[in-house]
């Protein structure tokens, strides 16, 4: 990954935000969740150092790791959405087709953003209901982290979304 890359994912992030409807991205701003960013490093170690340098403490060792697999991340208490661009499902792409896809991953971070923080405590309570109209794959990532989520150490901190 060289700077020419790096750069160029980090305006077809900021495209990705522009491209979004305009009532959208309002609401967006409305929970701020506007920030946007682009890396090359692992998203559980580099989020773990900005998460740790504005006074939170890390998440477990499991957590991380799974959030080093993620190409994209909505990071709550930052309002931040990141995505690595060395990430494996954005190898080997011409210029066009990694655009499309790193787009297409901002906004379905932007998505669990909304969906993060609009969420009602009616939703919240109906979980098992809702999880059962999920497919199964998407079931069972809900599953496994709430597993993950049990053991945080700090109710404080927002689950991310390591997907
Ligand atoms: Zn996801």
């Amino acid at each position: 990954m060289n700077d020419a890359e790096l750069a160029f994912a980090k305006r077809v992030v900021d495209r990705a935000w522009a491209d979004l409807p305009s009532k959208d991205r309002s609401l967006l701003a409305a929970i701020r969740a506007e920030e946007r960013d682009a890396t090359d490093r692992p998203l559980g170690v580099y989020t773990d150092e900005l998460r740790r340098s504005a006074g939170y403490a890390s998440f477990p060792a499991a957590e991380r790791q799974r959030q080093d697999a993620a190409a994209g991340l909505w990071i709550p208490e930052l309002r931040l959405v990141l995505l690595n661009v060395a990430h494996p499902s954005f190898q080997d792409l011409d210029q066009k087709s990694l655009g499309w896809a790193l787009a297409r991953v901002a906004w379905h971070e932007w998505g669990h953003a909304l969906a993060f923080h609009r969420a009602t405590s009616e939703d919240v309570s109906r979980g098992q209901e809702l999880l059962a109209l999920a497919p199964p794959s998407m079931a069972e990532n809900v599953r496994s982290l709430t597993t993950v989520s049990a053991s945080t150490p700090t109710r404080s901190s927002p689950r991310l979304m390591p997907c």
